[in-house]
């Protein structure tokens, strides 16, 4: 996406209600603080009463309604993704939960077509990380404006300066301290705010709300010669000066174009630096951002409601097939019972039981803005990449289908249930828990996915949620690319002479089902015409 698309067309101001608002997410490697900052920022926004809500909410909606996510237990990891609303000062926030397990990335990916802007998540110690930088180049392939939260100061750490050195080399940013370390380790009293230059001391403290602690303005202020240790003051005066003489000063155009991120320090479960990344995010990050369909640049002021599906969760009951699809509402001022166009099929929706999804509960919305997530209850009418708008033909564009990385045939144990099986994994896949392939000869089903524990997941659901048991077996397939040429004749030539290595994927779409990589490189060297595409837009 070029770059002149990413603000709002400057001659069509927003709404007020859509200019507070901030729809962004939270990336980073596994165990670098994610739960625990998203557990603070809802904290600190009076969202929960207490920490210790989010997992605990997420426990019990598991324990009371899907067996599979035991695997998601056992191991420790989220699967599913939500969204959190809440409010902090004049904004409100929709921050949306992406999987923090590498086996995962596919469905964050698509979380992260639905954001406005991203918080970056770094361990102190560990810095740029594997799975970092993964969502890190999502982000960078649509622009997303990064703000980076660097955690975990309470504990043996890198250097400031070495750390922000890492993220300007990995990461091709330019970074500006937006806070500055007092001390790290036992020594660590908090973060000075650069941009605000003030400081509020706060107690360590892990569990409720802090108070509003103790504020001191200036690096000078004397308050700070009696509040901290002579030493830790004297290296902490050095370090701002160092930073301030060092990096480039804080450049919004430069931010939101996806080109500097400003850093925070903190220690998220010492709620240190929570609150200066909070009002951060309000302060300098977009509100909702326009959204690319094929016909035209949706604007977030257009008075008529649009979306796409960026996600769908099935069977959060098992005994009811219902699944809730996640729209994120590019357009308009949406309201409970709203008749909406599915452009799929041409069909009219009446939208009359929408959800709002809060810190610790889900409610009817009533209304809802650009920029905001609803959850639509359905039977599996609704599919993931799909538009909905009051009647106009938008394609909203951008939602990246990822070619598996590790495929394997799948069949019920028994075989009576073949049908059975054929209709789980097409939901299954319009679901987007992964790709279902069928081969144009022979009867199994292959299943692929870009992490091998997502074939777990898919086992256990598939067994509980459908009464199937399976088994998983090894394929002759490595790869699988989806097919595409200007002339349609050229793909049929193609099919015609491939078809033992040719399948179609859920929605009809023929794919090529590649044995080893020389295999693909030899079919694209004898078809030149055909396109053997890795991601396929829309779902
Ligand atoms: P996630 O995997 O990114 O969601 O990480 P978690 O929020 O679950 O945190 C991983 C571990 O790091 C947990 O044991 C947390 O208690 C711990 N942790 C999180 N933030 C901090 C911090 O600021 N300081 C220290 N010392 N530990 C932290």
């Amino acid at each position: 996406m070029s770059e002149n698309l990413l603000q709002a067309d400057p001659a069509r101001p927003l709404p007020p209600e859509v200019d507070r608002r901030r729809t962004f997410a939270i990336i980073s490697h596994p165990d670098a603080g994610k739960t625990t900052l998203t557990e603070k920022l809802l904290l600190f926004g009076g969202a929960i009463q207490l920490a210790g809500a989010v997992k605990a909410r997420g426990a019990q909606r598991r324990g009371a309604h899907s067996d599979w996510m035991k695997v998601e237990r056992e191991r420790g990891i989220s699967v599913g993704t939500s969204v959190m609303t809440y409010d902090y000062g004049d904004n409100t926030f929709n921050l949306l939960d992406t999987p923090g397990h590498e086996d995962f990335s596919e469905d964050t990916y698509r979380t992260l077509t639905a954001v406005d802007s991203a918080v970056m998540v770094l361990d102190a110690a560990k810095g740029i990380e594997a799975q970092t930088l993964k969502l890190f180049e999502v982000c960078r392939l649509r622009n997303v404006p990064i703000i980076t939260f660097i955690n975990k100061l309470d504990r043996e750490s890198r250097d400031p300066f070495e750390l922000l050195e890492e993220i300007e080399e990995k990461l091709a940013l330019s970074v500006t301290p937006a806070s500055w370390p007092i001390g790290t380790g036992r020594h660590f009293k908090g973060c000075y705010d650069l941009f605000k230059d003030q400081l509020i001391l706060l107690e360590r403290s892990k569990g409720e709300r802090p108070d509003e602690g103790e504020t001191c303005k200036g690096v000078d202020d004397p308050k700070l010669d009696e509040l901290l240790p002579a030493d830790t003051l004297a290296e902490f005066r050095e370090g701002v000066e160092m930073a301030r003489g060092l990096c480039p000063e804080f450049d919004l155009k430069e931010y939101l174009g996806g080109h500097q991120t400003p850093v925070y320090f903190g220690s998220a479960i010492n709620n240190f630096g929570v609150r200066e990344l909070l009002e951060g995010v309000g302060q300098l990050a977009p509100p909702p951002r326009p959204q690319l369909a094929s016909e035209r640049m949706v604007q977030p002021s257009d008075p008529k409601v649009s979306g796409f599906v960026f996600k769908i969760q099935a069977n959060m009951d098992p005994r009811h097939r219902d699944r809730i699809a996640f729209v994120r509402l590019a357009s308009g001022h949406f309201k409970r019972g709203l008749k909406m166009k599915q452009i799929r099929t041409g069909k009219t929706l009446n939208i009359h039981n929408p959800l709002l999804f809060l810190a610790q509960d889900r409610e009817l919305a009533e209304e809802a803005w650009a920029g905001d997530v609803i959850g639509i209850p359905n039977h599996g009418n609704l599919h993931l990449g799909d538009s909905l708008t009051e009647g106009e033909e938008l394609h909203f564009k951008g939602l990246p289908a990822f070619a598996p990385e590790l495929l394997q045939k799948v069949r019920p144990k028994d075989p009576m249930k073949a049908k059975h099986l054929g209709r789980a994994l097409q939901q299954l896949a319009e679901e987007g828990a992964a790709r279902v392939f069928k081969p144009m000869m022979g009867a199994d089903w292959i299943v692929g996915v870009v992490g091998s524990l997502q074939f777990d997941v898919m086992a256990d659901r598939i067994r509980t949620e459908y009464d199937i048991p399976v088994i998983f077996e090894p394929t002759i397939y490595f790869t699988a690319r989806w097919l595409e040429a200007d002339d349609p004749a050229v793909i049929k030539g193609f099919v015609e002479s491939n078809r033992s290595n040719v399948a179609e994927d859920h929605e009809g779409e023929l794919v090529f089902m590649a044995r080893n990589a020389w295999h693909l490189q030899d079919a694209q060297d004898t078809y030149p015409a055909v396109r053997f595409l890795a991601t396929r837009d829309g779902a």
